[in-house]
């Protein structure tokens, strides 16, 4: 009963994987992958309590406690480095707090674990983090599920710093050499957001030129990158 969503996430990870996944409200994305034989070992991390318990309800239920384990912790702090953990997914939050708990914990990360990461929002922020702390990005999806469109960023560590252009950083390497429909659907609903702001603008006195300018300017690009 994998989402879409998690489903993509679930085929980027490789087999034999130890993996952590912070965030994981009913431990859904390690039980399924431990029930495919597919991860070695799985901690499902949790900082609310309530998810927690559901995580280790639903670990017990598919009788997986010798493989995943469900940790009550802020973040990173759920995994340990005698975990050997080699995949770290975060999944089903904004891009600044996947920063925020990568940033958190990057003592957790020395040994460079591939990181499979599934922003609703703030996707630039991320792309920017990784490339910031010598992760390169490997694959990209996006995908529109139940009304709302996801996007997926795995990378892996690098010795060479990986560049992007401003461009690449904002829409996605992968995805603009692409564009699918669920691209399309994203950035056609960004034009239509910045246009409603440009209305209200140029019904609204005392705004700067320059302000209008700048925004018209951003609703002519996104059109230029869905027309090129
Ligand atoms: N990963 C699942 C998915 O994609 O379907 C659950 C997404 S749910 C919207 C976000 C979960 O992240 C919540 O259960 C929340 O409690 C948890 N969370 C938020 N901040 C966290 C943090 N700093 N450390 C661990 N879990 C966190």
């Amino acid at each position: 009963h994998l989402s879409q969503r998690l489903l993509c996430v679930a085929d980027l990870i490789e087999k034999g994987a130890r993996l952590a996944d912070i965030g994981s409200d009913h431990a859904y994305l390690p039980a399924y992958l431990a029930l495919k034989g597919q991860i070695e070992f799985g901690i499902a991390g949790e900082v609310v309590k309530g998810p927690y318990e559901n995580a280790k309800q639903e670990i017990k239920k598919e009788g997986l406690e010798d493989k995943v384990q469900a940790r009550l912790a802020d973040g990173l702090n759920a995994i340990e480095l005698a975990d050997q953990i080699n995949v770290i997914t975060i999944c089903g939050m904004g891009g600044t707090l996947i920063c925020d708990i990568l940033e958190a914990g990057k003592d957790k990360l020395v040994d460079h674990p591939q990181l499979i990461l599934q922003p609703n929002v703030g996707e630039e922020n991320v792309r920017r983090w990784l490339l910031a702390n010598n992760y390169q990005i490997t694959a990209e999806y996006i995908m529109e599920e139940d009304g709302h469109i996801y996007e997926v960023i795995a990378a892996s560590y690098t010795d060479e710093k990986q560049t992007l252009t401003p461009e690449a950083l904002q829409f996605g390497p992968y995805l603009l050499q692409k564009k699918n429909a669920a691209f399309q659907a994203k950035w056609q609903k960004e034009i239509a957001k910045l246009e409603t702001i440009l209305k209200e603008l140029n019904k609204a006195n005392q705004v700067p030129v320059a302000k209008k300018q700048a925004l018209e300017a951003k609703i002519a690009q996104i059109g230029s990158v869905l027309n090129g």
